[in-house]
């Protein structure tokens, strides 16, 4: 805890990974640990870690990265951190973010960009970019993060290391701060797939307050660990492969593929000939649940308030003003205009028949599929500020993640070397919903 914190302190100026650093809770909870002795099958007891900063820690700083919550101090713990308190991990703090996990870089962070630690220049993916950030840099050995539409696997991609997001309902999204409450699940960042599984395993399961939350039973997921990969099908869907996706991405995925070909995999190319519509749906659809959720920040309940105000409507109308930033007022708008009544059967109800277009045709391949894989972002870690004024360029970079959260089905992104210029590239493995195991035994043998 001691080194993990003085690297995260040294670096913290140059990287920016974390908003709060949660340095003297740290300490005196790694020397109770200490007293108390440590068991050495307790694999987590003791490990340092990091939660994106919309994961809520008693008495401890959350911000979702938004000037509107930046004094927020909640009182109750998320119960993935209960979980993994109660596991003996050691929370070193909460990770920069794109401000309510809207975003794709955590340029629009209130708390400023998180860098790449493969090139300061660039950013590290988002949502979820300061927790990437602090384990490729080796801050932390593990980080959660959120997954609304790729904000685990896209910044995981761009920062050379393994995320997962799970199916939806595996993880109790209770003290998720939420933005599009059908499509978020809570996820793990490592360096490498074998340690996601023990941590995966150790958040997941039922929780009764969470009603999205699954029933199903948890398997061990370290026990699909070392077991090849023989005769495992894989889908490899043609649009994962079409225009848009440049080109060292295709290389390096492939060059995957067949190393898993050679490993004894079975890879078939497939068709999901809905995956063109899956931004617009989705941007209509997160955008519309997130203009629902918002509504609770309103300068009275929670952190910021304007100053100076006069009446109720005041109140309301510049806390709001003031404290959200330019990306949240868009989706809040683009998702309160496609819910108005002139507009709903338009916009909402076209996207939710999309979404279910494109559930089945995630349905219809994994019925006879393990797994489908391809890149997991078109592109490697971009310049900071190059997509500033242009934010459908930068939706339009979620074209081969958002469609297994409209599915709910779980999704990783596995480390799968570089490009010329030594930057990372993730290869994506999507699975059957409830099938974390096959993409942790197909991402150890292809680690
Ligand atoms: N980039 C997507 C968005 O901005 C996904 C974000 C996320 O998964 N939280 O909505």
């Amino acid at each position: 805890t001691e080194a993990a914190l003085a690297k995260i302190n040294a670096e913290q100026p140059a990287l920016n990974a974390f908003i709060t650093i949660n340095q003297k809770k740290a300490l005196a909870r790694a020397a109770e640990l200490d007293a108390e002795g440590i068991d050495p099958d307790d694999l987590l007891a003791g490990i340092p870690i990091a939660y994106k900063d919309n994961i809520v820690t008693n008495g401890i700083r959350t911000t979702a990265a938004s000037h509107i919550l930046d004094n927020f101090n909640p009182v109750y713990d998320a119960t993935v951190v209960e979980k993994l308190d109660a596991a003996g991990t050691i929370n070193l703090g909460k990770t920069n973010m794109d401000e309510f996990a809207m975003g794709s870089s955590t340029e629009t962070s209130h708390f400023g960009v998180t860098h790449n630690p493969w090139d300061l220049e660039r950013v590290p993916g988002g949502s979820s970019g300061g927790s990437a950030a602090a384990v490729a840099a080796g801050e932390v050995f593990a980080a959660l993060g959120s997954d609304t539409g790729g904000s685990i696997r896209q910044p995981a991609a761009y920062n050379g290391i393994f995320g997962i997001k799970p199916t939806y309902g595996r993880v109790s999204r209770w003290g998720l701060i939420a933005f599009g409450s059908s499509f978020d699940q809570i996820g793990v960042f490592t360096r490498r797939a074998q340690d996601a599984a023990v941590l995966l395993g150790a958040i997941s399961g039922h929780d009764a307050k969470d009603s999205t939350s699954s029933e199903q039973a948890v398997p061990d997921f370290t026990a699909a660990i070392g077991q090849g990969i023989k005769g495992l099908k894989i889908a490899v869907p043609d649009e994962f492969f079409g225009e848009g996706i440049a080109e060292d991405v295709k290389a390096q995925v492939e060059k995957g593929l067949q190393q898993l070909a050679d490993q004894g995999a079975i890879i078939d190319h497939v068709q999901l000939p809905h995956t063109k519509y899956a931004v617009p749906a989705y941007y209509v659809l997160a955008s519309s649940e997130a203009s629902s959720n918002l509504q609770r920040f309103d300068g009275i309940r929670y952190g910021f308030r304007a100053a100076d105000v006069k009446n109720l409507d005041d109140v309301y109308v510049r806390s709001r003003s003031e404290g959200f930033g330019p990306e949240v007022k868009r989706r809040i708008m683009l998702g309160t205009f496609a819910l108005s009544s002139g507009y709903y059967d338009a916009y909402f109800n076209k996207a939710a028949a999309v979404r279910t277009l494109i559930k089945q045709d995630f349905e219809k391949i994994l019925a006879t599929h393990d797994l489908i894989i391809g890149p997991t972002a078109p592109d490697t870690a971009f310049k900071i500020g190059v997509n500033d004024d242009d934010p459908i360029t930068l939706y339009m970079k979620d074209i081969l993640t958002i469609s297994a959260n409209m599915a709910g089905v779980p999704a990783a992104s596995v480390p799968a070397g570089f490009n010329a210029e030594g930057l990372p590239v993730g290869m994506q493995m999507i699975a059957k919903r409830f099938d974390e195991s096959t993409i942790f035994r197909a991402a150890a043998a292809f680690e």
